[in-house]
């Protein structure tokens, strides 16, 4: 079997998006979305994957630790980049303090560009505020505080499976795709 089509490319957030971390006297310590490690197997058989985070690379690679020893799986050494705030723009907030945005002109690099046309990138992230300049690219997920009742990967994994053959992915409707994924009942 042979196609022209790359593989997507899905790019993820961590904070609230895949995991809760918090800072506790003996350091950081992480709580996993439920579905987690069944979630990142499944995507990675349709998808590639990358990080980027607003987070701290200390922050990152903690995380990254605890996701590998609870799950066995390896985001560290399966993603096509692992990046962390030093990626970031600084963005104003409404309400005047200052945050962070990840700059979607980003994946326009040659190397990026080569592999993962820019119809073939997907990213996840709890914030929509994170890619104003890349809304095309986003599915939206809710922010997970620890709820144990959470089934967004479990959704969201069954909705990326239905996409990924699109061939333009920025340009399909995104927004809503969880509640057209839940069970009519
Ligand atoms: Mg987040």
């Amino acid at each position: 079997m042979s196609s022209a089509l790359a593989r997507p490319l899905l790019v993820l957030d961590l904070d609230e998006t895949l995991w809760h971390g918090q800072l506790a006297a003996g350091g950081a310590t992480f709580a996993l979305r439920p579905f987690l490690g069944e979630f990142l197997r499944q995507v990675a058989e349709d998808c590639d994957l990358a990080v980027w985070t607003a987070a701290s690379e200390d922050w990152m690679q903690a995380g990254l630790a605890t996701l590998y020893t609870q799950t066995g799986f390896d985001l560290a050494a399966q993603a096509v980049f692992l990046w962390d705030r030093s990626r970031c723009s600084p963005r104003r907030l409404e309400d005047g303090g200052s945050g962070w945005h990840k700059p979607a002109r980003k994946f326009r690099a040659a190397w990026i560009r080569a592999r993962y046309p820019r119809g073939r990138i997907l990213v996840l992230d709890d914030l929509a505020a994170n890619y104003v300049t890349g809304y095309g690219h986003l599915v939206k997920v809710s922010a997970w505080t620890g709820q144990p009742e959470d089934r967004e990967l479990l959704l969201l994994s069954r909705y990326l499976a239905s996409i990924a053959q699109e061939p333009d992915l920025q340009a399909i409707e995104k927004r809503g795709w969880a509640s057209r994924m839940r069970p009519e009942s």
